[in-house]
């Protein structure tokens, strides 16, 4: 039993969260998450909530594995720390580095590891930019990044980031990182087939590049399927033609695949599903299933190998680089999705089934588009249908109504995310179709309910 109100108070008084407006909660307290099991949690008055959101996209074999609290312990009692820096190692280090070695695409044989997403995509900034000074290009400093991306809250990952919000905030981008448009169908395709669309905003870096002087550019980075922008799934041209620009030019290209590594669209990384050919992937969150932070960089071998062979001594690392815990926990992870098939099941089973049971949705009169890459999903509210989807009638911002049905799942027990009038779900990978289809009734009668809302 707990006192709700007690924690709240506390909470309020003393706990300062990340993106949250403190002043708008005005007090009135947050939910308490006390226990998880599964695709459920349960808060501190008792309600089992379905967690339709992996926590923040990352509890990818769901919640309550007991084999990964014995890893970590039995981890923490024979050796909790030590570090990778002056020449040592530690086992679970090295076994993670070769485990991912061998699930990721052949040319990846090295990993570089950090504590986090964000620490991964500094980490990326610095390679890359080492990469071009051994050889002999200095002058190839720029990033090019995409409007509403995430990569994270440092400043370089910041920086790459396309928010607005999070530029506005401490004078951001940095130096040389550069934007181009996202891929969204929805909102950039009118008059276009998506493949037609796909090959169109893949152009943009090629304008971009050309803009900026061929010379001057480092790398391109891109969420293979951009998460917390809105689950934006890109037409199946966009990556092919990207990768072609990247080639044409030489350019390096880093997959961000903190949500899509780990068998989130059905494949270990999404990269291998949209016909990518990356030089880095940025990792973090499905990689421990969020049990233990951690995260790193995937070196393939273009960079790898001048990195290692002309570099000499990168300075740069974390102190928990390669920590034996997080390692431990990830390589028990890794051996549960392994051992229960879950990328397979993504790929052949659940996913599809989810796909199907997701697109069902649109024939509601509030959804006006639904479409999903694996266990990644999103539905767009409309206020009034029309034959094709970039004539659909939108709702005034200011109503913001994504919030208002965010608010009716989560008072009937589930949890999906608003990013403005898109609802999003990335659920844990563990799901079953007969959860996939408790998940869909609950959509579906918060939708109802939105819809009643809006009416009156
Ligand atoms: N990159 C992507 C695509 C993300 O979604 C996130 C986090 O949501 C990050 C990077 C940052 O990761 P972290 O929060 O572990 O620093």
């Amino acid at each position: 039993k707990f006192d709700t109100a007690a924690i709240q108070r506390q909470d309020t008084a003393h706990y300062m969260h990340p993106f949250t407006d403190h002043q708008a909660l005005g007090g009135k307290g947050v939910r308490v998450m006390v226990r998880g099991e599964g695709i459920y949690l349960w808060d501190s008055e008792g309600n089992k909530v379905l967690d339709g959101m992996s926590g923040l996209w990352c509890v990818n074999v769901g919640y309550g594995r007991t084999s990964i609290s014995q890893a970590v312990y039995k981890q923490m009692e024979t050796l909790p720390f030590y570090n990778s820096f002056f020449n040592t190692t530690n086992l679970p280090a090295v076994q993670l580095a070769a485990k991912l070695a061998e699930i990721s695409p052949p040319r990846f044989q090295h990993v570089f590891f950090t504590g986090s997403g964000s620490e991964g995509n500094d980490t990326n900034v610095r390679m890359v930019r080492r990469y071009w000074d051994l050889l002999g290009q200095p002058a190839r400093k720029v990033i090019i990044s995409r409007h509403n991306a995430y990569h994270g809250s440092t400043m370089a990952g910041a920086s790459l980031g396309g928010m607005d919000g999070m530029h506005a905030q401490g004078g951001l981008p940095i130096p040389d990182i550069v934007h181009i448009g996202q891929p969204s169908y929805l909102e950039s395709g009118r008059g276009m087939t998506p493949d037609e669309f796909g090959v169109a905003a893949a152009g943009w870096l090629e304008q971009k590049i050309l803009e900026v002087g061929a010379d001057k550019v480092a790398a391109f980075i891109g969420e293979p399927v951009q998460g917390a922008g809105g689950v934006i799934i890109p037409p199946a041209t966009y990556w092919p033609e990207i990768q072609r620009i990247c080639d044409k030019y030489g350019i390096l290209l880093i997959a961000d695949e903190v949500i899509c590594g780990f068998g989130r669209t059905g494949r270990w990384f999404a990269s291998e599903l949209f016909g990518m050919r990356p030089d880095l992937i940025t990792f973090a969150k499905g990689v421990t299933s969020g049990y233990v932070p951690l995260g790193g960089v995937l070196v393939g071998d273009r960079v790898a190998r001048v990195l290692i062979e002309q570099g000499g001594e990168f300075n740069h690392g974390f102190t928990y680089s390669g920590h034996p815990v997080a390692c431990a926990a990830a390589l028990e992870n890794i051996r549960i999705i392994e051992s229960e098939g879950l990328v397979d099941r993504v790929a052949n089973d659940t996913g599809p089934y989810l796909e199907r049971r997701f697109a069902e949705l649109a024939d509601h009169p509030l959804v006006g588009y639904a479409d999903s890459c694996g266990f990644v999903a999103g539905l767009n509210l409309v206020k009034a249908k029309a034959a094709a989807v970039h004539d659909h009638e939108l709702f005034d911002p200011a109503l913001e109504v994504g919030m208002v049905c965010r608010g009716h799942m989560f008072g009937n027990g589930m949890i999906m995310r608003a990013v403005g009038d898109r609802m999003i779900i990335a659920p844990p990978l563990v799901m079953t179709r007969a959860q996939i289809d408790e998940m869909v009734a609950l959509i579906r009668h918060c939708l109802d309910l939105t819809h009643a809302d809006i009416k009156r």
